[in-house]
């Protein structure tokens, strides 16, 4: 059982780290996105709000976001396993409504993840992305270059970089993550209940540290 969520910004490696934490504990994964798409699928009540919402293209707000990942959070497999979250809470006020959730059951949070890495690092991994036109197979010119520069090995079609992975759109998604997260690490400091990780050592090595943090 664990109850846990993993912070990070974008090229901190959640991913990978969020697939081997699920692997070892056998915690559901709970992205916000996953559950967003599932209920608007679905057509639930609150999916059709929070579509609304997204129409309009405005904010789905914090208190029908708190409703969507604690229904979620609700479901048998969480109640049996835990969870593992994964872009919720992404506000003190989300933050603190979970406390007020999870307390109501007699639960509480098991330490919180925060993936860190620097920001010179993010940016080589967020802008080294190459896409094969053709095939769309993905590559890295850092930690998965292709044999020849700018040719997919699969298909000998031409690689590109997404309007993405630029580096005006990555900093601008890091200053993003940084400005909306801050002040949830500061909350999740005063409760003495975070591990601060390093995202930037080796996978075996970063996963290693959330294991010795979380406990076996
Ligand atoms: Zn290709």
């Amino acid at each position: 059982m664990l109850r846990t969520i993993l912070l990070g910004p974008p090229g901190a490696g959640k991913g990978t780290q969020a697939d081997r934490i699920v692997e070892k504990y056998n915690v559901p994964h709970i992205s916000t996105g996953d559950i967003f798409r599932a209920n608007i699928k679905n057509g639930t009540e609150l999916g059709k709000k929070a579509q609304e919402y997204m129409n309009k293209g405005e904010l789905v707000p914090d208190d029908l976001v708190v409703e969507i990942a604690t229904d979620r959070l609700m479901q048998d497999d969480c109640k049996e396993h835990g969870f593992l979250l994964d872009g919720f809470p992404r506000t003190v006020y989300q933050a603190e409504k979970l406390d007020e959730f999870l307390a109501g059951q007699g639960l509480k949070l098991d330490t919180v993840i925060d993936l860190e890495v620097a920001e010179d690092v993010l940016m080589k991994r967020l802008t080294g992305r190459r896409v094969c036109k053709a095939c769309g197979a993905s590559y890295h010119i850092v930690n998965v270059p292709p044999k020849q520069e700018g040719i997919c090995d699969k298909c000998g079609g031409e690689l590109f970089q997404r309007a993405d992975d630029n580096e005006e759109t990555a900093k601008n998604r890091i200053d993003v993550y940084n400005n909306e997260t801050a002040p949830l690490v500061d909350y999740y400091e005063k409760a003495g209940n975070i591990a601060k990780i390093d995202g930037a050592a080796p996978l075996e090595e970063t996963f290693a540290s959330i294991v010795s943090a979380l406990g076996e």
